[in-house]
């Protein structure tokens, strides 16, 4: 095993580095250090591990995978070591998963907390990465792993004024550790994405009132989240094997697979009658009642009528209904959320919705968020405005490449690599489930662990072929990118044209679809033959 150094300037020496210590960062570490037995430390901007978990504390806060595969799988044991206890697990309860995790497998010595990276810059001649941190220190590796998350880099509209608002405000996924107490606040909120959807009714709940300023109307199907049954919990722990296995074979890496029956072709009140037992069961899984739901508009459009009637059945008010309902893109192009009780919020007396699409914010004053229409009055702003997704975590490191060419840009004009692991001109620099693979389309952990692993075995295969540099090739990079922007228009997704799939929500982001959406099967599939062809595709020396 290498043992950490350090150099002549002071830096620490070591084989591999780690940036992020959420369920990506901590497994690449394990990976690394216990599997290979490199020298290799994670740095984490965090006070502790979680990462998106970590940050992202707001009320509400669950995950949307079920808890049985929301998890690693690559430990048998630790499958059954675990035990959740609801359907979805909440933000407490992974963010102890992931610390329980931690201590196991004694992870916590090797990462840095409290460590943000400014600078990553790398050295041709010495075949290393120089990477600087906020606080001034150096680190040197030979591999650079990213594990920064692609929703971590949050989103503050730039609103004129917001500086001069009297009350408090907050973005969900930069949450106060301590909470934020509602009672008898005013509160507005800002945003109806996956987050927004989850923090209106816990808010609603204690704030004396919600306002909810919604620019783009979104569908929602309920969780459905229970309590895990003892039975469950049996069945998980006897089938943790089958599990793992049924994670694998699925589209998008979840627990259940979807429907081969084509909703075109389906006769109207049995389609009804389909629709109807999906949003009974609740879930993401309401997108695999129909194999055609995501590629054939007049499919999709049977799923979207759905989930539109349902909203106007549930919302009593007919107005906030019908703002409610006006959704302008196909079920499931932007990333469906679920919920718990939000349509039926609205139907609280201290609950309003402010369509902020007909009478956008101009903007915030002392008193609070000011419309074309009307000045709303506020103790309390929550900004459920998402993140600058994907490419921002890799941006705001300031990566430079051979002769220092900025990451920057490369990226000009949208995230450019090659299956989604390497950028070309970035030798031994490797980034977990960021743009151009199945990501964020993905069940998180299971595209997490193909990428830590496939990024473990190409560091053996060259520690055991005496290779010292991997970087992907200009030609199989243009290659890639036309093939992730191919497969994305095979589906529905860019139909979606505000989505963060495609940087739509950031002004000035280039619009480029980001995750790959040929599913994480033949995303799989791919990187094996890839390895199977002698690394093709990518630069060995
Ligand atoms: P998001 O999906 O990007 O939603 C942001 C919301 O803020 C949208 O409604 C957006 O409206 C609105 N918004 C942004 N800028 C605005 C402005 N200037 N004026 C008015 N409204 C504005 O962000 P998110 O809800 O945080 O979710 C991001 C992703 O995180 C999700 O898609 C999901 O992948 C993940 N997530 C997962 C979970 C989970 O598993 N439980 C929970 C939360 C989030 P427009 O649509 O008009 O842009």
């Amino acid at each position: 095993m290498t043992t950490m150094m350090t150099d002549i300037t002071g830096a620490t020496e070591l084989d591999a580095l780690v940036v992020g210590a959420g369920f990506a960062g901590l497994y690449q570490l394990l990976c690394l250090r216990d599997r290979l037995g490199l020298s290799v430390k994670a740095l984490e901007a965090g006070a502790g591990v979680g990462g998106t978990w970590y940050w992202n504390r707001y009320p509400g806060a669950r995950c949307d995978s079920e808890s049985h595969v929301y998890w690693y799988t690559f430990s048998p044991e630790l499958m059954r070591e675990w035990e959740w206890s609801e359907r979805y697990p909440g933000q407490p309860e992974i963010m102890r998963y992931l610390n329980f995790v931690a201590d196991r497998f004694d992870l916590k010595r090797d990462i840095q907390f409290n460590t943000r990276v400014v600078a990553a810059e790398y050295d041709e001649a010495a075949n290393r990465w120089r990477v600087r941190t906020e606080a001034g220190e150096t680190f040197v590796a030979k591999f650079l792993i990213t594990a920064v998350g692609c929703l971590s880099t949050a989103n503050v509209p730039k609103f004129e004024g917001l500086e001069s608002f009297a009350g408090d405000w907050y973005h969900t996924g930069q949450w106060p550790h301590e909470g934020v107490d509602f009672t008898g606040k005013r509160v507005g909120m800002i945003g109806t994405g996956s987050t927004g959807i989850q923090a209106a009714p816990v808010i609603a709940a204690s704030a004396e009132h919600l306002t909810v300023f919604q620019r783009t109307a979104n569908y929602s199907v309920p969780a459905r989240n229970a309590p895990l049954t003892s039975e469950f919990q049996g069945y998980i722990k006897e089938n943790a094997a089958g599990i793992r296995a049924v994670t694998r074979e699925t589209l998008n890496g979840m627990g259940f697979r979807i429907e081969e029956r084509l909703a075109v072709e389906t006769p109207a009140e049995e389609r009804e009658a389909i629709y109807e037992a999906a949003w009974e069961r609740g879930g993401l899984q309401f997108r695999a009642a129909f194999k055609d739901m995501m590629v054939d508009k007049a499919a999709n459009d049977t799923a979207a009528d759905f989930v539109k009637r349902k909203i106007r059945s549930i919302v009593k008010d007919p107005r906030t209904a019908a703002i409610l309902s006006d959704i302008d893109h196909p079920y499931a192009a932007k990333r469906p959320p679920i919920d718990t009780n939000y349509f039926e919020t609205y139907n609280r007396a201290n609950v309003t919705l402010v369509d902020v699409k007909a009478a956008p914010i101009q903007r915030i004053t002392p008193a609070g968020v000011c419309t074309t229409e009307a000045e709303y009055p506020l103790d309390i702003i929550v900004f459920a405005t998402g993140f600058d997704a994907m490419t921002g975590p890799m941006l705001r490191m300031n990566i430079r490449g051979r002769d220092g060419v900025a990451l920057q840009d490369v990226w000009d004009a949208g995230p450019r690599n090659y299956l989604g692991l390497q950028i070309a001109g970035f030798p031994n620099l490797f980034t977990i489930t960021g743009p151009g693979s199945p990501s964020v389309l993905c069940n998180m952990p299971v595209a997490i662990e193909q990428h830590a692993d496939w990024i473990t075995d190409c560091i053996a295969h060259m520690r055991t072929k005496g290779l010292e540099r991997i970087e992907a090739r200009p030609e199989a990079v243009e290659k890639w990118v036309a093939e992730v922007n191919d497969v994305a228009g095979k589906t529905l997704l860019p139909l979606a044209t505000h989505s963060w799939y495609l940087g739509a929500n950031i002004p000035g982001k280039p619009r480029v679809f980001m995750p790959y959406a040929g599913g994480m099967v033949r995303y799989r599939e791919i990187c094996q033959d890839v390895v199977a062809r002698g690394y093709e595709g990518f630069a060995l020396a």
